[in-house]
């Protein structure tokens, strides 16, 4: 996902480098949802065949124009507001010059190894319909299984894994920090 433009050209760029190499507002690892700004209407939307929630005046996510391998392959094109102004906060401190742009791709790089760990303890253990946002899958995977009087034991990996991924999530890249690592993801949208 990509950001509001910065009159700083340098950083402008850096966070083009940034968003492509990352794309976790998109794929649904971070939300369920991105807002559709006010007064936009549903043109682009339609043109770009995204799933609109009218009710929730969103579109949905993972966003089937997300590629894992080369990022938003509209990037640059004519996209949903949201997709030009949302800022997470690593993105917001590369703008302002707290963390480096080498900095900001390792915690990406991090981040994103987590993500893999999880989804493939979860395929492990589930298969789905898609699209589905990860914490989705984790928490169907999470709730047929919680009774399971092993569950800790054998889901310790996937369990692990999750909460170390979701600490990195919290701290480089929600604006703001939730209390439960198992939660109503509904409200959770990029906006
Ligand atoms: S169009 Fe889709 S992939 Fe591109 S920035 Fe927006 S949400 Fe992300
Ligand atoms: S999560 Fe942040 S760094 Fe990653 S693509 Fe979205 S705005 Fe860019």
């Amino acid at each position: 996902m990509k950001k509001k433009e910065n009159k700083n050209s340098a950083n402008t760029k850096s966070g083009e480098k940034l968003c492509l190499a990352c794309g976790l507002c998109c794929d649904g690892t971070l939300f369920k949802g991105a807002v559709i700004e006010k007064n936009e209407g549903l043109k682009i939307h339609s043109q770009l065949d995204l799933t609109v929630d009218k009710e929730k005046n969103r579109f949905m996510l993972p966003c089937h124009l997300h590629d894992p391998e080369v990022g938003c392959t509209v990037y640059g094109q004519v996209r949903p507001r949201v997709c030009g102004n949302f800022r997470c906060k690593l993105l917001k401190r590369l703008h302002k010059g707290k963390v480096s742009e080498q900095e900001a791709l390792k915690i990406v790089v991090k981040t994103k190894a987590l993500k893999k760990q999880v989804v493939s303890e979860i395929i492990k253990r589930a298969s789905f319909i898609e699209p589905l946002t990860l914490i989705e899958k984790f928490i169907l995977v999470f709730k047929s299984s919680h009774e399971d009087p092993y569950f800790r034991r054998t889901n310790a990996k996937l369990f692990i894994a999750y909460v170390a991924l979701r600490k990195m999530l919290e701290k480089h890249f929600y604006k703001t920090e939730s209390k439960e690592i198992i939660e109503d993801e509904d409200s959770s949208e990029m906006s």
